[in-house]
């Protein structure tokens, strides 16, 4: 995303400004982090702008909101450390108080969708009752991911489906210097990946999952002292089963001679290796084997009897 070019949603918000019929309460959803909160930024500085086209960020408001230091943006970064119904409390106290230097004051929670049930009741007791020259932005992968009381309470601003370069750009950057292949192999999966929202830790946790089923696709031995293996490590898990079937899907395609250039997941060292003499019943077979323990996670089947299942069945 850039301010040339904000797309359908920026450019509503930019619009509504303008015109100043903004709602004082509002979700900016999209499954981009960066773009979320750059979306939040951008408006913030609009809000502030002091020149007509808004935001120029030229003027000292644009800036001072930019750089994050306008004493009248708050950010409340939900998703990096944990917010307390104490923290939601002391923002309703900051929101009491007069703008110091613009004539609104600008309140963003982002990753609002990672506040707790309770934090999220004591912010709708905010939202009910906002105070007057105060706008709260609200940042999510999704509305729905929030209390439906909550998203009852705001307005919605979409920030699109993600093209693949975007969701390539934003893999590269939280893949920790991972090399282009590497970064393209994992770009196709989340591409896969129905609801993956790319961050540093889900990248992290990606990067991971693709490398267990790398060494198992590569060496045709399932390294299962790699596999998460603690009660409350299902999400990481099921992350695993779905991205080992992703590997099978692949490779029976492969078989078909149906991959693209770019689109596959398994790496060159699999592709020549102990997946390239995998019979194509054996690629079937594993495929709804995987898909299966999948089901039986999200039904919140136990990780360890899941993990035992894996074992016993996993080269038959
Ligand atoms: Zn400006």
């Amino acid at each position: 995303m850039d301010i040339k070019n904000p797309g359908t949603a920026l450019s509503l918000i930019f619009a509504e400004i303008k015109s100043g019929t903004l709602p004082k309460t509002f979700l900016v959803e999209g499954k981009d982090e960066a773009s979320r909160r750059l979306a939040a930024r951008y408006t913030a500085a609009a809000l502030m702008c002091e020149s007509d086209d808004v935001p120029c960020l030229e003027c000292a408001q644009c800036k001072k909101v930019m750089e994050g230091r306008h004493p009248d943006v708050t950010v409340v970064s939900a998703q990096e450390e944990k917010v307390s119904v104490d923290d939601i409390r002391k923002v309703r106290l900051d929101a009491n108080i007069s703008p110091f230097e613009a004539e609104c004051k600008i309140i963003i929670f982002d990753g609002a969708q990672t506040l707790n049930v309770q934090s999220q009741n004591a912010l709708l007791k905010i939202l009910e009752e906002p105070p007057q020259r105060v706008y709260f932005i609200l940042t999510a992968p999704s509305s729905k991911l929030m209390l439906q009381t909550v998203d009852s309470r705001c307005a919605k601003f979409s920030l699109g489906a993600l093209s693949k370069s975007d969701v390539y750009r934003s893999v590269c950057e939280f893949s920790g210097g991972a090399s282009e292949s590497e970064c393209l192999r994992m770009c196709n999966a989340v591409l896969y990946l129905d609801g993956f929202v790319p961050s540093e830790k889900s990248i992290g946790q990606l990067k991971e999952a693709m490398s267990i089923c790398d060494e198992f696709y590569e060496s045709g031995v399932f390294p299962f002292h790699r596999l998460p293996s603690k009660k409350e490590d299902s999400d990481s898990l099921k992350l695993v089963l779905k991205v080992l079937s992703l590997y099978a899907l692949d490779l029976l395609k492969g078989k078909k001679g149906s991959t693209d250039k770019d689109g596959g997941l398994l790496s060159s060292a699999a592709l020549s290796g102990a997946a390239s003499k995998l019979p194509t019943r054996t690629a079937f077979y594993q495929y709804g084997f995987f898909c299966e323990l999948y089901e039986r996670l999200e039904e919140n089947a136990n990780v360890a009897a899941v993990i035992a299942v894996l074992r016993s069945g996993i080269y038959d």
